[in-house]
């Protein structure tokens, strides 16, 4: 590495633990890709003079933490087919010397599951209705799912990103509204949890979900990835379910940014090995 290696990064605020550093840049050094990528506390009100730091230093692209996903996209060029349909941008790309903004949160969950089962054509319940469901739900939707159940807590939330999959998709879906301990009902293929239950430190947390409504043939994914196993997939492991930790999904979207970024498919098993260390 020397002072000239390209620059990628990560625009977070400042309460954000960033284990996305140690991983990619773990990927840049086993492959000798002389990039950098570098964590910068950015706050809301600083998010345009950001975006135009990185212009002005040539930064080949960066990812957008939690509250940047959606404002970032004024400052930007164009953006991506599953971006434009989400509404939110994780990660930006400097093609042609213009911004795109692209969200691999979703396209790194696809790989993960992918990896176990095929969504297409499938009946797919997602718990929750924020920024990873809507990204999860939109990719899912993309590779031909059949059908996407939302059950979430707030109403409006889950009713919009029902409209977003009707309107904007093939696939056709529906909301549960999560008042009461969700049953899994018989035609739901595949389960993920995309809400922020049984993340470090609330490991105790349990979902509103009855754990008996588990068939041995459904499979659970969960988005958490501190700690991967969470009493979700530890309830579906123990009724025979294959499961899905949310470890893939980060370290997928990850692979995905770097790919973008340096044209290199690199190694995940280098940054799940170095995610689980920092972890
Ligand atoms: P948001 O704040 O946008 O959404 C959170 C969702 O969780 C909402 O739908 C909310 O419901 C629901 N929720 C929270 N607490 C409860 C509860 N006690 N009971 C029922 N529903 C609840 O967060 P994100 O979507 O951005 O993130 C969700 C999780 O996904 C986080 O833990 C994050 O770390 C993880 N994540 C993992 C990634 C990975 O690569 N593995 C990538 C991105 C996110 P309501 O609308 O009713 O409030």
């Amino acid at each position: 590495m020397n002072f000239l290696s390209k620059i990628t990064g990560s625009f977070s605020t400042p309460s954000a633990a960033n284990p996305t550093v140690a991983m990619v840049e773990a990927a840049y050094k086993h492959h000798g890709l002389d990039f950098r990528y570098l964590n910068c506390e950015v706050l809301p009100k600083d998010l345009e003079a950001a975006v135009k730091g990185a212009r002005a230093m040539n930064w080949v692209g960066f990812n957008c933490s939690l509250p940047h996903k959606v404002e970032v996209i004024k400052f930007l060029d164009g953006l991506g087919e599953s971006a434009k349909l989400m509404g939110a941008v994780n990660c930006v790309v400097l093609r042609d010397g213009k911004y795109i903004g692209e969200n691999t949160d979703g396209k790194g969950f696809l790989k993960s599951l992918k990896s176990i089962i095929d969504p297409a054509g499938k009946s797919i319940a997602i718990l929750g209705a924020g920024g990873a469901a809507r990204a999860i739900a939109v990719e899912l939707a993309l590779e031909n799912a059949s059908r996407i159940t939302v059950v979430n807590r707030d109403q409006n939330k889950g009713k919009d990103l029902v409209d977003l999959i009707n309107n904007k998709t093939k696939c056709k879906s529906e909301f549960k509204d999560w008042s009461t301990k969700f049953e899994v009902p018989d035609h739901v293929q595949i389960l993920v949890n995309a809400t922020s239950i049984g993340m470090s430190p609330d490991i105790d947390a349990r979902i509103n979900i009855n754990p008996d409504s588990f068939r041995a043939d459904l499979v659970v994914a969960d988005v958490i990835v501190n700690p991967p196993m969470t009493n979700l997939l530890k309830d579906a492991k123990a009724k025979g379910c294959q499961i899905v930790d949310g470890l893939g999904m980060v370290i997928n979207q990850a692979v995905l940014g770097i790919k973008f970024w340096t044209g290199e498919d690199v190694d995940p098993e280098v940054m799940r090995k170095k995610l689980l260390e920092v972890l």
